[in-house]
């Protein structure tokens, strides 16, 4: 009996010492960090982690220039030859969803992403259009000097400077 019992512990113990090795090993080595990270929100908002959505976040993450769906196409397509523009598209909707980028919308109905999600500003170029962010960023009390809008919740503001960028 007692054997038997310390048999089957044996059995089962190195699978399991086995199996933490294995789990180690993949965090350290295989997974890069974007890719576990992009699997881990995907998964979490009950999306499945495909790889043309992994070369659009790799795409995205690759670059401070916050392009459009266009732009993204452009640059996946050399990756990932077959893929859309439709499914560039909906990868990038579906990383604003899942949280892991934002999106920057514009009155003419225009899109750009961006893999930064903490709270930032923009500069936007009025002769070409390229956006950048800015290093500092408004102390939320600056609100307040915009005075109170009777009836009206504000929830949070869009901070943008617009201009002529050094290249044009
Ligand atoms: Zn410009
Ligand atoms: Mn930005």
């Amino acid at each position: 009996m007692s054997r038997r019992h310390e048999g089957q512990r044996d059995v089962r113990q190195p699978p399991r010492r086995r199996q933490a090795e294995l789990r180690a090993h993949a965090e350290t080595t295989t997974a890069s960090p974007p890719e576990g990270l992009l699997r881990e929100a995907l998964e979490a908002n009950g999306q499945r982690f495909t790889e043309q959505r992994a070369a659009v976040y790799r795409c995205l993450l690759a670059t401070d220039r916050h392009p459009s769906a266009d732009d993204v196409f452009t640059e996946v397509r050399r990756v990932v030859p077959d893929i859309s523009l439709a499914t560039v598209y909906k990868s990038l909707e579906t990383l604003v969803t899942c949280g892991l980028a934002s999106k920057l919308t514009y009155g003419d109905g225009s899109a750009r992403y961006d893999a930064r999600t903490d709270p930032h500003h923009h500069a936007r170029c009025l002769v070409c259009g390229t956006v950048v962010d800015l290093p500092g960023r408004l102390e939320p009390t600056a609100l307040s000097d915009l005075g109170e809008l009777p009836g009206f919740s504000v929830e949070g503001y869009r901070f943008e400077v617009v201009g002529v960028c050094s290249a044009c």
